[in-house]
């Protein structure tokens, strides 16, 4: 069966399957949704679909079409992606590697890189010439959003009139950001978060790892394959303890609580601040659970189940609805502000508010 590297989104799977067998793939397709959800790996999979000459209506996977496209040296394949103006040939060749090597995983090394026009520009003369194989080319390019407002308009006269025997698949994890003309030249395909149970499979198939610990990352991972593998690299116990620990400290008092965030705002990553959040959502999510006397299976922090009692037990009750709902406001905050400060200050007085240790 045909797309047998991507993880999960069968239905996905079954539609670009029935518009391959009856050779009706649009010329332009934009599949959105979340990152690390497989957008970027289903696109290369739709290029060895188009390109590989020896199954009609899906691919080999063996023949030199689909090994050149998965190694992404196929003449008639073009992989876009954004990068810096300053990006030298070595760093390119390390994302290629990463892509490669885990289409989920593509390397991203850069705080705000864009796809220049040059790029867009190469999409444009190449169409002009015969494909190097006779099947056809296939431009992908990721992270559609990130095109500057050249690229866009370059890319936007190329979709009008879009070359014979070219597909052009863009991705994008914030389609809003694009321009409404470019999305409704492209079929759209939305991707979802992955299931846990698809999460899960998908790290113990790709290495060793434990039960319980692809059971933890798979349910801290949002429904994000990137974010699994990236949690199973990490040290996910370590974070959890100090998550725990910062917990602690939120309630104690005023200095304590501006001294944390001056400490972490010093000391810490963006990232791992915004890990700190993600576990502090998941942990509040199992209290409830904890405290509701709903199903433990569900708890995410189930090894920690002890911890999750005596926290829950040792609060006057409070909004679990509106704690959760304030980490979620704090995290979408610090996606999109450089300063986080404020953020996080305000986030944890607010929780200092809501646990009220219980006398006696
Ligand atoms: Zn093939």
């Amino acid at each position: 069966m045909a797309f047998d590297n991507i993880v999960g989104q069968t239905k996905i799977k079954e539609i670009l399957s029935r518009s391959l067998a009856k050779q009706r793939v649009p010329h332009a397709l934009l599949f959105h949704g979340p990152e690390g959800v497989g957008k970027e790996a289903m696109a290369l999979e739709m290029a060895k679909a188009l390109v590989c000459q020896q199954d009609k209506a899906g691919y080999c996977n063996t023949c030199p079409d689909c090994q050149r496209i998965g190694q992404l040296t196929h003449p008639d394949v073009y992989y876009i992606y954004p990068a810096m103006s300053t990006t030298t040939d070595k760093e390119h060749a390390e994302v290629k590697q990463s892509i490669v090597q885990n289409p989920y995983l593509r390397l991203n090394p850069w705080a705000s890189p864009t796809i220049s026009i040059d790029r867009i520009r190469e999409i444009k003369r190449t169409s002009a010439m015969t494909s190097f194989e006779n099947k056809g080319r296939v431009v992908i390019i990721a992270e559609a959003q990130k095109m500057t407002v050249e690229a866009t308009n370059s890319l936007l006269k190329i979709l009008e009139e879009p070359p014979d025997n070219m597909t052009i698949i863009l991705t994008s994890s914030q389609p809003a950001l694009l321009l409404p003309t470019i999305i409704s030249r492209c079929q759209n395909v939305r991707f979802s978060p992955l299931n846990w149970d698809e999460i899960e499979q998908a790290i113990r198939a790709k290495q060793e790892v434990s039960v319980e610990r692809s059971n933890l990352v798979a349910k801290l991972s949002s429904g994000s394959l990137r974010r699994a593998f990236e949690l199973l690299d990490e040290a996910l116990d370590e974070r959890r303890e100090r998550t725990i620990e910062i917990l602690r400290t939120v309630i104690r008092g005023d200095m304590e609580r501006l001294l944390l965030v001056e400490e972490l705002v010093a000391k810490e990553e963006k990232k791992t601040i915004q890990e700190y959040l993600e576990i502090m959502l998941v942990w509040f999510r199992d209290v409830m659970i904890f405290s509701e006397g709903g199903d433990e299976s569900m708890l995410v922090n189930l090894d920690k189940r002890d911890t999750l009692e005596r926290f829950s037990q040792s609060f006057e009750s409070f909004d679990y609805h509106a704690i959760v709902g304030q980490i979620e406001q704090a995290l979408e905050r610090i996606r999109r502000y450089v300063y986080i400060n404020l953020i996080l200050i305000n986030l944890f007085s607010f929780l200092k508010q809501q646990l009220r240790r219980k006398h006696g």
